[in-house]
């Protein structure tokens, strides 16, 4: 059965209401009829459910979809991204292991690599996005144990070349753990380009339409183990309620992201050549520098343009205040289209010359097309270009 059909048709066993629609397994903990089934189920030797901080239908459920999406062999759902994230890294990794990672990656995860890893004694260094075979070779060190790394980037938009780099963890025995939080699974799937561990915000894509935050690990089934073990004791459970509505949400996936990649590619093109725009990326326009990469690994080219303003700082401020219809809002992957400007937002934590080493420079601004008609988001981005001009 293809991949789609079961991200629709996965679902908890039906009760006895015989619903057609998935039901909300909204409880804290489970029962049982006796004192033996407690104890067997305690000692693992049934899978009962005992408790939603250990396992829960509705978790499984969107768990299971993803881990169908992905083609991976077993997940543990999460309270947000970042949990996912964090959770991957600290059940895998102890004191003494070297963790190597893409330089350009989202900023709490940045945060999470060089304020708390070294607290633990985990060393990490950062690889540029644009580094050769040669140059991730080099960086592997004798205790490395993870590699890390975003594709596309946030924000910069870097495509990252995984099968290369699977290629290069595979020779050192190192473990590849990948964000396809900007790509989603209908449009990429690292395990099957050679990666180890996929991690996702389902907050993004998955959600769909800005209702709940939510995180997602997948990978191979003794490494899921040691992160459940991990999180299991540790407490970072999503809520049945988000799971419920993460799992509804991933049955229309495909067809969003088909309609979210079509927008941004009508942007692109339409946007690129404009007077007020110093340069323009989306991973499937001609432009981009990794555009052969992006066309290998990528179904479509997602749902996230950005470009940058001749104008600098001060006409990105100008194009955010002008905009009528996009949202401003610190989030992505929305039915609603959002525009927002990194350096002063999501990177503003980073020195103006971190922010410069992964490509945000003061003009920068981020779009993530929406469902609304093509024509209606453009209209309103180049009313706003021209007073950001003025
Ligand atoms: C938003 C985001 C995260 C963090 O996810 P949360 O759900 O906000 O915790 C991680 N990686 C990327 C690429 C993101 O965009």
């Amino acid at each position: 059965m293809q991949k789609i059909t079961r991200a629709i048709r996965i679902q908890t066993p039906r009760t006895a209401e015989m619903e057609h629609s998935t039901p909300l397994f909204l409880t804290s903990s489970f029962c049982f009829d006796g004192a033996e089934e407690m104890r067997a189920a305690f000692a693992d030797e049934t899978d009962d459910n005992i408790y939603s901080r250990f396992s829960n239908p509705s978790v499984q459920e969107f768990t299971d979809k993803m881990v169908a999406l992905e083609g991976a062999e077993a997940g543990y759902a999460t309270a947000s991204g970042m949990s996912s994230i964090f959770a991957s890294i600290m059940a895998l990794l102890k004191q003494g292991d070297h963790l190597l990672s893409c330089d350009a990656i989202f900023g709490s995860t940045h945060t999470v690599i060089t304020k708390y890893l070294p607290k633990y004694g985990i060393d990490a260094s950062y690889i540029p996005a644009g580094a050769s075979e040669a140059e991730w070779e080099q960086a592997i060190r004798p205790n490395t144990r993870m590699i890390y790394l975003e594709s596309p980037t946030n924000p910069g938009l870097d495509i990252l070349d995984i099968g290369m780099i699977a290629r290069v963890a595979k020779r050192h025995g190192v473990l590849l753990n990948v964000d396809n939080c900007f790509a989603t699974p209908v449009v990429q799937t690292p395990l099957e380009l050679g990666a180890d561990l996929v991690v996702h915000s389902a907050t993004k894509w998955l959600d769909g339409q800005g209702r709940v935050l939510g995180g997602v690990i997948v990978g191979r089934k003794e490494l899921i183990k040691e992160i459940y073990a991990f999180a299991r004791s540790t407490g970072p459970a999503l809520s049945p309620f988000n799971a419920w509505v993460l799992s509804k949400s991933l049955e229309t996936l495909d067809v969003r992201m088909e309609r979210h990649a079509s927008n941004a590619l009508f942007l692109a093109q339409s946007l690129e050549q404009h007077p007020a725009i110093a340069s323009l990326k989306y991973p499937f326009l001609k432009s981009h520098p990794k555009y052969d990469i992006a066309l290998k690994q990528m179904k479509n080219g997602g749902g996230i343009v950005c470009f940058e303003l001749k104008g600098g700082s001060e006409s990105g401020r100008r194009f955010l205040d002008a905009l009528q219809l996009l949202s401003l809002t610190a989030n992505l992957g929305d039915t609603r289209s959002i525009a927002s400007h990194p350096a002063s937002t999501t990177h503003a934590k980073l020195s103006e010359n971190e922010r410069l080493a992964v490509g945000i420079t003061p003009g920068l601004i981020r779009i993530s097309a929406g469902l609304e008609a093509k024509e209606d988001i453009l209209a309103d981005i180049v009313q706003a270009l021209e007073q950001s001009a003025l």
